[in-house]
Formats: structure tokens, sequence, C-alpha cells
């Protein structure tokens, strides 16, 4: 990801928009005791006016770097190791778990691992529809290969709420979270090709 040319197209006026995810989503997380007794190791560092909760889950606001195609992620405070989850029905579309290198700056951007569902194509009738009408989730700072264990490939078919990965600090990171995005194709009119979406949780 070069972050320079995230940094100038954010202006676009094209991703200040505030459309939806058009389906409500399942967490990407499960809320239990052990994560509650979590929160406040998880939150140390993170200045106050960033923390935010999510449904049950803390979160935090990553200013600088939620931004253009990225405005509406979400990063969930949870540790190291825990389960993620498909948010919604769809179809394994890129799975990238192959990196274990983390850092505090955006040099590190390339080492993320990640996990992509594509949704729309399983509502058949927008199959053959415009890209406007495909939708995306995504998953990012994953442990290495942590796809295997739930025996998820690309192309499978995933329920929501099935588990996929498990996270892990890779990429451009310096706390553990999962960094959570819904999106949508922007029909060719940015230079990312994807439009934020707000996410709609059940
Ligand atoms: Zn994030």
């Amino acid at each position: 990801m070069n972050y320079e040319l995230l940094l100038k197209e954010a202006a676009n006026p094209l991703y200040a928009s505030e459309r939806e995810y058009p389906y409500p989503l399942v967490y990407p997380i499960r809320d239990s005791a052990e994560l509650r007794l979590m929160i406040p190791i998880l939150a140390t560092g993170v200045p106050n006016e960033e923390l935010f909760l999510q449904g049950p889950f803390l979160c935090c606001q990553s200013p600088s770097t939620h931004i253009g195609p990225f405005r509406h992620a979400i990063d969930f405070l949870v540790p190291n190791g825990t389960i993620v989850y498909a948010s919604d029905e769809g179809r394994v579309e890129t799975i990238r778990t192959a990196s274990d290198r983390w850092g505090p700056t955006s040099e590190y951007a390339d080492d993320l691992n990640y996990i992509t569902l594509a949704h729309t194509t399983w509502r058949t009738h927008h199959y053959f529809g415009p890209l406007e009408y495909h939708y995306w989730t995504q998953y990012c700072h994953l442990a290495k290969d942590s796809e295997r264990e739930f025996g998820i490939m690309v192309s499978d078919r995933v329920k929501a709420g099935q588990p996929i990965a498990r996270t892990g600090k890779t990429g451009w990171i310096d706390r553990d979270h999962l960094h959570f995005l819904t999106f949508m194709s922007d029909g060719g009119r940015g230079k990312f090709g994807v439009i934020s979406l707000r996410p709609r949780f059940k």
C-alpha cells in the first residue's frame, strides 16, 4: 500500500461517502469474560479520546490511517490469537497470510496478513450487474497461516459467524487489534478502486 498516495487521495470527495454496508453483519470477534478482562491492558497507551465502544467491544480510532478508502475501518482491540469470524455469508476471495513481519511505520504496510471475503456474488440477482453492486469485508492483522486451522481456502463459501483465522501482529501495527473494514467498488472513479462503507452490525 502506497501511503503517500493514500494521503493524497483521501481528500477526493468520493471517499466522503457515508453509505452503509447493505446487510446487517455479525461481529468478526466474540464477546467473552476473558476478552473483557484483557481490555485495560489492550487499551494501555491509547489516548482516551481515541477509544470508543462498538457494541460490547472496545475499539480505537486511527485518525491517520482510517482515511480515504479506509475511512470507516474499525480497530477492535483484541489480543493476538483471537479467533476471527466471517461477518456475512460469502466467498473467500483473497488469503494473504504468509507474513510474520510487523512494525510501527508505513514501510511495514506490505507485510500485512489479511483475508478478503466477497459477498454480493451469492445474492445472485447482482452477480452479472455492474461492479458498484459488489461488496467485500476484510480482516487485517492476521497470524501467519492461521486460516489453515479452520480449513479455509480461496473460493470457499463461508457462512456468517464461521471462524476463518486468528489475529496476529503483521504489517503496519503497533498494538494488538483486528482492523475490520467493509467496502464496495468505486466503479473506477478513484485510484484505490473501492469506497469504504459504514458497517452495520446485528
Ligand atoms: Zn485500523
